[in-house]
């Protein structure tokens, strides 16, 4: 079958991804954080194809967590929004799921149950991020409280997450880090800070756990590094076809809006991708396209189901020649960074319509 527009996931680069972790943090249990869909990627997939590497799993949502149990994954897994309303302490509990304690609202849903040990639980801290987590001074209450709740699992179990680990020069890391080990220094619990850019960057940030997420992935989490650079491989791909080459004269323009036209006669390559398949709208005239082992610049407006590169007039590029959009040699860091984005965002928004084929190292038939 001739596939028009797919996206690859690369499966063999996770054990390769998961080596890059350990390199960095080799004392630490790796909880690999596999919400929204594996960003992207694929929930399942991924969670099998990291199953025989990590001690554990991260999911943002209840729902997320009870699909890795059905999927029959059997490592702790963490729910890093934890849970709202009692009923849905069913599901955590018949799953196995450990939920995050945020909020006031949760202790009381905690403390209403008569169940013993019901839960393991991860307390989470707000160090600076402010957004989920209980600030300092609530800390020692909140702790006592759950102590003394029998539904809860002791000991209990830490975590902070950072605000602005990426930035390898702001100094609320540290303080952040600081914060978190001077509220916690007294209870025996398993504590976890990092997230990718703690990994890489803070080695202070490394206590019993760290949750990568986006390195995973292959996918640098500084705006100034690829993964490649940081010794990552991309864990996906994405592709399409050629449906079109045309000649336009100089000054004619190509596209919606007439936002770029040709300061000379060339040849536009039309591509079957657009933001209806997650290519990112934003995308700006210039951005980079693989074509035939060459990069072309995209020009003029992403259409819903299309784009528009400059193929130069001496091009012999032909409809049905493939193109990668991003990876294998394209970094998706560089799309983010043409389209104002981060990765997360792109390969988060690939969307139902794309295919998604598997490589194992083998050539995979596209
Ligand atoms: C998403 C998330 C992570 C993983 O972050 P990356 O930057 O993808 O490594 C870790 N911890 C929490 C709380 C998160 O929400």
């Amino acid at each position: 079958m001739i596939r028009t527009t797919y996206a690859v996931i690369h499966l063999d680069a996770i054990a390769h991804n998961v080596a890059r972790v350990r390199l960095a943090a080799p004392k630490a249990k790796i909880m690999a954080v596999i919400k929204a869909n594996a960003y992207g990627h694929g929930l399942q997939r991924v969670a099998h194809a990291l199953e025989p590497y990590v001690e554990g799993f991260a999911v943002a949502r209840v729902q997320e967590g009870v699909r890795l149990r059905k999927a029959g994954i059997r490592q702790r897994i963490v729910v890093l929004e934890g849970f709202t309303q009692s009923q849905e302490l069913h599901d955590l509990h018949q799953y196995q799921l450990e939920p995050s304690i945020h909020a006031a609202h949760q202790l009381a849903i905690l403390q209403s149950q008569t169940v013993p040990d019901l839960l393991a639980i991860w307390v989470k801290l707000d160090t600076g991020m402010n957004r989920l987590g209980f600030k300092s001074h609530e800390v020692s209450g909140v702790y006592e409280q759950l102590s003394r709740c029998v539904a809860v699992k002791k000991p209990l179990n830490f975590m902070t997450h950072f605000a602005n680990a990426d930035d390898k020069n702001d100094v609320k890391t540290l303080a952040q880090i600081r914060l978190f080990n001077e509220l916690t220094a007294e209870y025996s619990g398993e504590k976890s800070m990092a997230n990718s850019a703690g990994i890489l960057a803070w080695e202070a940030a490394q206590t019993d756990w760290v949750r990568a997420g986006i390195m995973l992935y292959g996918i640098s989490p500084f705006s100034d590094t690829t993964g490649l650079q940081l010794g990552l491989q991309p864990l996906m791909s994405l592709h399409s076809r050629l449906i079109a080459v045309r000649d336009v004269n100089a000054g004619e323009t190509v596209g919606y809006s007439g936002l770029w036209s040709s300061p000379n006669a060339t040849k536009i390559g039309v591509i079957a991708i657009g933001y209806g398949d997650g290519y990112p709208r934003y995308a700006r005239s210039g951005t980079p396209v693989l074509i035939n082992g060459g990069l072309v610049p995209l020009v003029g407006r992403v259409s819903m189901d299309m784009i528009t590169v400059d193929l130069g007039l001496d091009s012999t590029a032909q409809a049905g020649d493939s193109v990668t959009l991003w990876g294998g040699g394209l970094p998706i860091e560089t799309i983010a960074q043409w389209s104002d984005t981060i990765p997360y965002t792109l390969v988060c928004g690939v969307t139902p319509r794309v295919d998604i084929l598997e490589s194992t190292g083998h050539r995979v038939d596209h």
